[in-house]
C-alpha cells in the first residue's frame, strides 16, 4: 500500500513499545513499504523482539484516525468534524463544566508511552490552562509501587539505579515477579552473559514462566505473599550470619526495627504462608548472601498489589541487609514496563509531581517551576486525585465531570472495566487523543487524531534512566495534529497566557530548564549530546556533566546520605479465595502483545500468533471440573465473568488462574480484577483477586 505521508528513509530510532527502547532502523523501500531492522544499541545489542520487528506494520494501518470525530448526542454515532469544530466543542465543554462544578471537575489522564515532552506539556496544561489538580497517568497501574518504595528507601526513584551493563557482573540475581524472557526478550542477553560467567538466577513467580525456566531456583510463591517470602529470606540470612553489619552501620538507618520485624518469619512458617519450601528459602538466602555481588529486580508481580509498596520495600530491606546495594553490579531495581514509564513520572504528569521529579506540595519546588512557567506559584493547584480515585469519581457529585485522555486505553488497562466503561460513557464531556478508535476512545464524545511514534521527535527515558532521542522518520498523515499543537491551541482558546511551545525541540529546551535543580535533572542534556552518546542518564545538571549511570555509589538520596530500612509485615490481599471463589486470579502479559493491545492487536502477525485471551490453569484444578485443554470455560469473580479457552499446564500453581490482559470486550481480563489500591502508592491490585472457573455453559 502507498504510504500516507512524505518520506525520510533509513532513520535510526527506537522501538515504539516497551521500556527497553531497543535501537532500530526504520527503512522505506522504493515501493514505499516500511520495514524495521535492528541496530546495535546498548539496551538490545542488535536484538529485537517480535513486537519490534513488526512495528512498521502500524504506520499505514487502514484503521488509522486522520480526522477529528465528534458525537452530536450521547449514544449517537461519531462523525468526522473539522479541527475548529472539535476544539470549539472542547473549549465550550471545559467552560461549561468548570463554571458549574469548579476547576477540578476537569481532569487529564496521560500515558507512559508519551514522550517526555508530551508528559511535561500535559502537566503544564492541566495546571495552567485547566487550573485543575486532577491529572494522573496509567503509570499509576504500572510503576507507582516501585516508585514509592524507591523514594522511601533511597530518597530517589529511578527504576534501575544502574545500567544494564552491570547485570553480567552480578553473581546472583533474584527476579521477583517479572518475566523479561517474554516481555522484553533482548534484555535476556544480559542475563545470559551473567549465567555464562557462572552467575546464578533466582525467580519468584506463581507461574513457571519462560524466565523461571532459565533459573537455578524457582520460588513458586502463593500470590500475595511476596513480603512474607522476602522477610523469610532475610530471616534465613540473619540466622546464617550472611548480613553485612558494616554496610548496615555505615550506609543505612532503621535496621534494628526491621531485624525485629522479620524475627517471626522463620523458614518453616514462611513455607506455610508462601507455599515455598523452607529449604528453598534458605537456599535463596545463601545464594544472595554469599555472592560478592547480587541484584534484586522486582516487577509487576509484587508491585501491582494493595501492599505493593511494602512488597518492594521488603525486597529492598533484603538487599540492604546483605550489603548488596550502592555498589557496582549490586542493588535493587524495578523492571519498568511502559516505553516511557520512567520519564512519564518525572515531568509533572503524576498528580503530586512537577517537572524534575519535584513535589507539587513543596513551596520551594512550586516556586522553581512557576519561575520557568512565568506564573505566581500560588496559582498552581495542589495535588488532585490519583488515578483510581479519579476514575471512581467520574460523573459523581463533587467528582470529575469532564476528562481528557491521551495515550491510555483505560477500558482495557484499568481495574473493574465494566463499571469504568459506564462511568466514562456518562461523563458530561469525554475527549480522547488517539491513533485508533480503541475500546476507550470509541466511548468518547470527541476524538482527536495524533501522530504515531515514527512521526514525531522527542525524548524517552528508558528503564535505566537513560534519556534517548526518538527521531522523526516521516510526517504524519494530513489531518493529524501533534499533542503539543493541540494543547497549545486549546490553551490559547481558553485564554491561558502562558507559553505552550508546539515543537518538541522547544518543549525539551523548556523541560530542561524546568527540571534544573530537581532530582531528575535534565539541564545538561543538549540534544546533540543525547545523539552522540547513546543517550544520557539523569541527573545531568550541566552540559559538561557526563550523566549518572550509577546512583548511590557514595551516598543514597536522603539528606543524610543513608538508605532507610522499613519494617514490613505480611498482610492479606484485599480479596482472598473463599468457598464461593476458591482460586487466585492473576493477570499478566504474553510475548506477542504490548499493554492493552491497542497497537499490537492491529499487527496481523502478532494477532495471528496470539489472537485471544485465554486462561491458564493447573491439571489438578482442571481435572475435577472436567476441564480439558482448549475447552471454553467461564472465569468469574465478584465483578464479572469472561469466557476463555483453557490452557492446562503444570507450569502454574494449583490454586492460581492466569489470564493475559491485552484484549478488550468480552475477554477483557480487567472485567474480573478488583479496584482495591495500595494505601501508599495508590496502585490497584491488578495481580490478585478471588475467582472461580467452570466449563462454559452451552450457547
Ligand atoms: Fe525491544 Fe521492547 Fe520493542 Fe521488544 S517491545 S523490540 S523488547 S523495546
Amino acid at each position: 500500500t502507498a504510504p500516507l505521508s512524505s518520506v525520510t528513509a533509513g532513520t535510526a530510532t527506537h522501538c515504539p513499545y516497551c521500556a527497553l527502547q531497543c535501537g532500530m532502523m526504520l527503512n522505506q523501500d522504493r515501493d514505499g513499504a516500511w520495514s524495521v531492522s535492528a541496530r546495535d544499541f546498548p539496551t538490545n545489542k542488535g536484538g529485537l523482539c517480535r513486537k519490534g520487528w513488526t512495528s512498521a506494520a502500524l504506520l499505514d494501518h487502514p484503521e488509522r484516525l486522520t480526522t477529528p470525530l465528534v458525537r452530536d448526542s450521547k449514544g449517537g454515532p461519531l462523525r468526522p468534524a473539522s479541527w475548529d469544530e472539535a476544539l470549539d466543542r472542547i473549549v465550550a465543554g471545559i467552560q461549561r463544566i468548570q463554571s458549574a462544578h469548579g476547576a477540578n471537575a476537569m481532569a487529564v489522564f496521560g500515558g507512559g508511552g508519551l514522550t517526555n515532552e508530551k508528559a511535561y506539556l500535559l502537566g503544564k496544561f492541566a495546571r495552567l490552562a485547566l487550573r485543575t489538580g486532577n491529572i494522573d497517568y496509567n503509570g499509576r497501574f504500572c510503576m507507582a509501587s516501585a516508585a514509592a518504595a524507591g523514594l522511601r528507601a533511597f530518597g530517589v526513584d529511578r527504576g534501575l539505579p544502574f545500567p544494564l551493563e552491570d547485570i553480567p557482573g552480578a553473581e546472583t540475581i533474584l527476579i521477583a515477579g517479572s518475566n523479561p524472557a517474554e516481555t522484553m526478550p533482548p534484555i535476556m542477553q544480559y542475563f545470559e552473559a551473567q549465567r555464562a560467567r557462572g552467575g546464578k538466577l533466582i525467580v519468584s513467580d506463581p507461574r513457571r514462566t519462560a524466565t523461571a525456566k532459565l533459573a537455578d531456583l524457582h520460588l513458586a510463591l502463593t500470590p500475595g505473599t511476596d513480603a512474607a517470602l522476602a522477610n523469610g529470606i532475610l530471616n534465613a540470612a540473619i540466622h546464617a550470619k550472611l548480613i553485612d553489619p558494616i554496610f548496615i552501620d555505615e550506609r543505612t538507618t532503621g535496621w534494628p526495627a526491621t531485624r525485629r520485624s522479620v524475627a517471626s518469619y522463620w523458614p518453616d512458617r514462611v513455607e506455610r504462608l508462601t507455599g515455598v519450601p523452607a529449604r528453598d528459602i534458605e537456599r535463596a538466602a545463601h545464594m544472595l548472601g554469599e555472592a560478592a555481588t547480587a541484584m534484586i529486580l522486582s516487577g509487576r508481580g509484587p508491585e501491582q498489589q494493595s501492599q505493593g509498596t511494602n512488597n518492594a520495600l521488603a525486597f529492598i530491606n533484603l538487599a540492604l541487609a546483605l550489603g548488596q546495594a550502592g555498589r557496582k553490579h549490586c542493588g535493587w531495581g524495578c523492571m519498568t514496563g511502559q516505553g516511557n514509564g520512567q520519564g512519564g513520572r518525572e515531568h509533572g504528569q503524576k498528580n503530586d509531581q512537577l517537572p524534575g521529579y519535584r513535589k507539587l506540595d513543596d513551596p520551594g519546588h512550586r516556586a522553581a517551576v512557576a519561575r520557568v512557567w512565568g506564573v505566581d506559584p500560588d496559582t498552581l493547584p495542589m495535588p488532585g486525585m490519583p488515578a483510581v480515585a479519579m476514575l471512581r469519581s467520574l460523573g459523581q457529585p463533587g467528582g470529575v465531570q469532564g476528562l481528557l485522555v491521551a495515550a491510555s486505553n483505560l477500558v482495557v488497562s484499568a481495574p473493574d472495566a465494566a463499571s469504568l466503561s459506564a462511568r466514562l460513557s456518562g461523563l458530561d464531556m469525554f475527549v480522547a487523543l488517539d491513533l485508533f478508535l480503541t475500546e476507550t476512545s470509541s466511548l468518547a464524545d470527541i476524538v482527536l487524531p495524533v501522530p504515531q511514534w515514527a512521526e514525531e521527535g522527542g525524548t524517552m527515558t528508558n528503564l535505566e534512566g537513560r534519556v534517548i532521542q526518538r527521531v522523526q522518520a516521516r510526517t504524519p498523515p494530513p489531518g493529524v495534529w501533534s499533542e503539543p499543537r493541540i494543547l497549545s491551541e486549546l490553551a490559547s482558546r481558553l485564554g491561558c497566557t502562558a507559553a505552550f511551545p508546539s515543537e518538541p525541540a522547544e518543549v525539551f529546551t523548556e523541560l530542561r530548564r524546568a527540571s534544573a535543580g530537581g532530582v531528575a535533572d535534565y539541564a545538561g542534556m543538549a540534544p546533540d549530546r543525547l545523539a552522540a552518546r547513546d543517550g544520557l542518564f539523569w541527573p545531568c545538571p550541566d552540559e559538561s556533566h557526563p550523566g549518572t549511570p550509577r546512583l548511590f555509589l557514595d551516598r543514597f538520596g536522603h539528606p543524610d546520605g543513608r538508605a532507610r530500612f522499613h519494617p514490613v509485615e505480611r498482610r492479606l490481599s484485599a480479596e482472598e479465595p473463599d468457598d464461593a471463589y476458591p482460586l487466585y486470579l492473576t493477570t499478566g502479559r504474553v510475548l506477542t502483545h504490548y499493554q492493552s493491545g491497542a497497537q499490537t492487536r492491529r499487527v496481523a502477525e502478532l494477532q495471528d500468533a496470539e489472537p485471544a485471551a485465554f486462561v491458564e490453569l493447573h491439571p489438578d484444578a482442571a481435572r475435577p471440573l472436567g476441564i480439558r485443554p482448549g475447552m471454553l470455560v467461564q472465569v468469574s469473580t465478584r465483578r464479572g465473568s469472561v469466557t476463555l479457552a483453557a490452557r492446562v499446564t503444570a507450569d502454574i500453581r494449583r490454586d492460581t488462574l492466569f489470564v493475559p490482559f491485552h484484549w478488550g470486550d468480552a475477554s477483557n481480563a480487567n472485567l474480573l480484577t478488583i479496584d482495591a489500591v495500595d494505601p501508599i502508592s495508590r496502585m490497584p491490585e491488578l495481580k490478585i483477586c478471588a475467582a472461580r472457573i467452570a466449563v462454559a455453559p452451552a450457547e
